[in-house]
Formats: C-alpha cells, structure tokens, sequence
C-alpha cells in the first residue's frame, strides 16, 4: 500500500504537470517571450508568464523536498478579443435594463467585473476623446478622432492588429462614420462634418467588415470628390449589403452592410440589426487562424441619456444586451476569445428613484442632458479577463487589449505613459453646441449641449 505523504507527492506532481501543460498551450513553449518589453506597471503579466514557467520548471525539479506550493496561474492569452461599447451607458442604465427584463441580462453572465475613468484631457469626456483612449491608449482633447492634442495621428488598435495580421471589425447603430466607430479608423481633428473624410479614410483600410449606417457618405451623388465609395468596396473584394439578412447563412470573406442613409432610426424602428450583425461578424473574422479584434457599438444608449428618456435608454440597452449574448455564446463555444463591455462614459446623472421590479417599471430622474464624468463599469469575459478588474484607467483597454493579443504599442505612446501626464489638460475645448448637435444626429431637446457653450 502506499504511503499517504508518497500519495500527495504524487498528486502534487499530477497537478503540476497538468499546470505546465496548460501553461505551455496557453503561452507557447518555443517562445516565452514577454508581451510587454518596457512596460513597468504592467510588469506582472511578463512576470507571470516568463518568470513562473520557469519558477514552476524549478518546483518539478525539487518536487521531493515535499515544498511544492502552487504558483498563482499567469493570465491566459486570447485569440481574439470583442470590444463592446455602450455609449453612454453607466451602472444606472444597466440597472434599468435589468428591472426592465425580468431582473437579468446577458451581461451577468460576464464574471469579471471592473470600473473605468472615462477623463479626457476635460473632466467630462464626449465620444470621440474616450473612443480614441481605447482605440489609441492617449488621452486627448474632446472631439479628436484618434489624434492628440498636439495634432500627431494615432495608430489604433485595428490598425496595429491589421498591421500583425490579425483580422478586424466594427459595427455600430450610427453612422460607420460616427464618433465611436471613427476613432478606431480615422483620423480627423474634429469629429463633426467630416463624414466623407472618414468614409474615404476606411478606404485606406484593411478592416474586413463595417456595419452600421452612413451609407450616403459612400455615395458619389453625396462627395464633392465624386468617388462612388461602393463600387470601389465591391472591387476591393467586399460584399456590400444594406441589410445583415441579405447574405443569408453565407459567411463573405469581407462584408459591408449599411443599413441606413444617415443615422439608422431606434431600436424599435430598426429592429435586431446589432445582434445579428455581431453574430455574423464573429463568423466572418473567426476565418482568420490569427485571430481577430472587433467593436462592437450600442451607439444610441447616450442618445436616451440626452433626450432624458428611460423608454428609449432601455429598448437601446436590451438590443446592446441581447448583442453581449451573441458575443458571449461565440466565445463560450470558442473558448479563446475575449468579451469585454464597457462605456465610453456615463450620460444623463442617470437615477432610478422609483419603480416596480414586479412590474418591470422604472421611474427615473436625470441630473443633466449631458455626459458626466462618473465612472462607467467593465465586464469580462474569456481568457485574460481578469486583468480587466479593478479600477481602470480608459487608456488601459488599449493597453492591456495589445498586451494580451501580443500587439506592438507605439514607442511614442509608451513613453507618454510612462511620464503618466495629461497633455493639454483642462485646456478649453473647441467644441461648440453645432457640433454636438450634428455629432448625435438629431435635437434631443432644450438646452442640448448647453454645457459647450458655458465656458
Ligand atoms: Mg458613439
Ligand atoms: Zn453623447
């Protein structure tokens, strides 16, 4: 019979093994190779995953001094990772949602939990600055499309996963050439009336799929330059479709659907374009053996936060929802993908003060009919989900998204993280309430944007 202390060093043995083998999978053996090279906050990741292999290496060799202790797993790497993005969505409209919906979501099924800081270079971030914090890892002025403050563009994160190989996507209920959506792909110094220039930009972009609005702003009858932006799609390979329906089971090796002129209408008017959209895409891009990076926007949430409408926060934020579960069930069947959900920033003050769980019913109040500068939660899921919890910075999706795809961050940005200071901070921004006004598509009432014009 065996000894009961020669039994535990047996199974510690097992245990360890299978730890390595797993380790070994996740990180690739051949090339241990830190993910970050200069990165000092974010030392622990190469730590956890150079340093134990080799810690753990040590522990199988002394296994019979009985002082095995099981070292802390290293943050597993995905293949591909979904970004999405509740514009305008704070822990209130979330809440709304949940009452709403029989008291859950599909967002419950996230297990990892976090909150973010939205900031721009102003305390109240708009969607443009905070897009290009997480497509870029700078934080810059309100209205900038991927550019900072000193007017330098900045390599997104599609940008540098295409660079590497890797498929791409972004898809949206505005316009494609919208703030959110514009700040993963173009770069512009203000984000109004500049539909056209980021419509051309997309051009210049090797993105496999695009699906949202703003299909006029490809059309030559609509562009001074007369460019016919469809035709010049199709020939670049692209199946170009108005509606996801229109391709049926078939899964295009690049896709473009625009489902409406400008703005595509609420929820109610527009039907399950965001979750089926973000099923199809994940199908199209998980072609790609190298993996992929998509976004995927709830656009229209922040535009129930300015118009002060719980109805419309709610019908837009169970769309998002229903979009998180597509996501989800593909990474759960995947098992290397990551999902992540968060804000851009949070709109409205938003407050349930009464209502029926019962009933479904909520009474909310809002404390403005703009953004606030509280801040927004985070939700995980999939391998490397746990460096999302915590409290984070907007800057850290970029950042941590690169690490865990093993994508390259500019020098320029390292070492603009590194001196931790925010560029042009508190300097007056150039918005004007026109801006803000064509930036959401539609007049959502009195004293819109009236924060803008209070210097
Ligand atoms: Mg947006
Ligand atoms: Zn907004």
């Amino acid at each position: 019979m065996l000894h009961k202390g020669y039994g535990l060093v047996l199974a510690t043995l097992t245990f360890v093994a299978i730890a390595l083998t797993t380790m070994a999978v996740k990180v690739g053996m051949a090339d241990p190779a830190p993910i970050v090279r200069s990165l000092d906050s974010m030392s622990y990741v190469v730590d956890s995953i150079g340093n134990e292999l080799v810690a753990a290496q040590r522990q199988v060799a002394q296994v019979d001094t009985f002082t095995v202790t099981q070292a802390p797993p290293p943050p597993a790497r995905p293949k591909n990772i979904i970004l999405m993005i509740g514009d305008g969505m704070g822990i209130t409209h979330i809440t709304a949602a949940t009452i709403a919906n029989k008291n859950q979501l599909h967002l419950e099924r996230l297990p990892v939990v976090g909150l973010m800081k939205t900031f721009s270079n102003q305390l109240i971030t708009d969607s443009a600055a905070s897009a290009t914090a997480m497509a870029t890892g700078k934080k810059t002025y309100n209205g900038a499309i991927a550019m900072d403050s000193k007017g330098n563009k900045l390599k997104t994160i599609i940008e540098i996963a295409e660079d590497k190989g890797l498929s791409t996507g972004i898809i949206t209920t505005s316009s494609v050439t919208h703030a959110t959506p514009a700040s993963f792909y173009a770069h512009q110094p203000k984000r109004s009336r500049i539909n056209r220039e980021v419509s051309a930009e997309f051009m210049t972009q090797k993105i496999e799929v695009l699906m949202g609005g703003g299909k006029r702003y490809f059309k030559p009858k609509h562009r001074k330059d007369k460019r016919d932006l469809i035709k010049e799609l199709e020939k670049k390979g692209y199946t170009v479709v108005d509606n996801v329906d229109e391709v049926g089971s078939k899964v295009p090796r690049k896709m473009v659907c625009l489902i409406a002129d400008m703005q595509p209408k609420g929820y109610s008017r527009r039907g399950d374009f965001l979750p089926k959209a973000t099923a199809k895409a994940t199908r199209i891009l998980d072609r790609d053996r190298d993996g992929f990076f998509m976004v995927v926007e709830g656009a229209q949430i922040d535009w129930g936060g300015h118009s002060r409408n719980s109805k419309f926060i709610i019908n837009e934020m169970l769309d998002f929802d229903r979009s998180v579960g597509e996501a989800l069930d593909f990474a759960e069947a995947d098992g290397e993908t990551l999902v992540i959900v968060t804000s851009d920033h949070e709109t409205g003050g938003y407050s349930i003060n009464e209502g029926s769980l019962k009933k479904g019913e909520v009474s909310a109040k809002f404390t403005d009919d703009y953004h606030t500068a509280t801040m927004v939660p985070l939700y995980a899921y999939g391998p490397g989900a746990e460096i999302f919890s915590g409290t984070i910075d907007n800057t850290d999706i970029f950042f941590k998204s690169c690490e865990l795809l093993d994508l390259e961050i500019p020098a320029s940005i390292l070492e603009a993280r590194k001196k931790s200071e925010i560029e042009g901070l508190d300097a007056t921004t150039e918005l004007d309430s026109t801006d803000i006004m064509e930036a959401h598509g539609a007049d959502f009432g009195t004293g819109y944007g009236r924060r803008f014009n209070k210097k």
